[in-house]
């Protein structure tokens, strides 16, 4: 049995109408990525996490919190992924500066197994990216379930030359036996750690410990969520390798960045002059 009051009963049609409209909101060119820069500890960029979002007709902005779960829900996570992924390669392959660009994968679409391996590869195909360029991030859920279908997928994915990131690392169930048998390149450590560095001894013992492990297991580290120059200091001096955050950089439409991507526009003698 299940009691509904009013505000549950307005959520549940709020969710319902939600989802009808995410079923539209591709063709109708509702949805647009923005970009995050990706950079090493002298600021340097490495590339962008590609971040998705909705603009509503009515509601406006909708957070990718709120519909990539809805999004998962109804299936349509493999259509919406498969244009992420295709917008994100496609955007990058036009940059002159050979950057990364780091896409998120739903637990579901890694799930997918061989098809999942199919659409990169053909996506990478058809946009005539350099395969070294594409990181995909998979959250620890993503990881999780069957073991030898998930390291061949991975396998998979790595055969094709994409890297493969873990995401929010430290949030969910995070088997160090699973990180040292999946082929993994990068470990991005969850943002709640990260916020907590300079306050928090745990947090930042955490943050220590996920820098050292990871080196030892040979990947590179990244912290999320970086937001004050104390706290890209003390991840400097623990040798994390990369880090990402509002201090660094917001998720922005990639005209933002342009001089990033393609630096040479700006150098140009026409530059300004159009
Ligand atoms: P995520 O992959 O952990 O992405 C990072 C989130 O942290 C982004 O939120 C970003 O805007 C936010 N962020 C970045 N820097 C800072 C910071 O310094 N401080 C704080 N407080 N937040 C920061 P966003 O864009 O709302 O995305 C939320 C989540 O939605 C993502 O978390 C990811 O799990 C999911 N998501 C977003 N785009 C996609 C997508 O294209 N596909 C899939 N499957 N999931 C996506
Ligand atoms: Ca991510
Ligand atoms: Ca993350």
């Amino acid at each position: 049995m299940r009691f509904f009051d009013r505000q549950t009963d307005r959520e549940l049609r709020e969710k319902r109408a939600l989802h009808h409209d995410l079923r539209f909101a591709v063709e109708r060119d509702e949805l647009r990525l923005v970009y995050q820069p990706l950079v090493r500890s002298d600021r340097s960029v490495v590339g962008f996490e590609v971040l998705a979002r909705w603009r509503h007709p009515v509601q406006g902005e909708v957070s990718p919190g709120k519909f990539i779960p809805l999004a998962e829900d109804g299936g349509l996570i493999f259509s919406m992924g498969a244009w992420i992924l295709r917008e994100a390669c496609r955007e990058a392959a036009t940059w002159s500066e050979p950057l990364v660009v780091s896409v998120n994968l739903s637990p579901i679409q890694v799930k997918q197994g061989a098809e999942l391996v199919d659409l990169v590869r053909s996506t990478l195909q058809q946009t005539g990216l350099d395969p070294r360029r594409l990181e995909l991030e998979i959250t620890e859920t993503g990881l999780a379930g069957d073991r030898s279908r998930t390291t061949s997928t991975l396998a998979e994915l790595k055969s094709l030359g994409v890297r493969i990131a873990v995401d929010d690392f430290g949030t969910g169930y995070s088997s160090l036996s699973r990180l040292k048998d999946f082929p993994l390149d990068k470990i991005k450590i969850d943002r709640s750690f990260t916020a907590g560095i300079h306050l928090n001894p745990h947090s930042s013992s955490i943050a220590q410990s996920i820098i050292t492990l990871g080196h030892a297991l040979g990947l590179t580290v990244l912290a999320e969520g970086v937001e004050t120059e104390q706290q890209l200091a003390i991840l400097t001096n623990e040798s994390c390798d990369q880090m990402q955050g509002y201090l660094l950089g917001r998720p922005m439409p990639i005209e933002h960045y342009a001089p990033l991507v393609r630096p040479e526009a700006l150098d140009s003698p026409l530059a300004g002059a159009v």
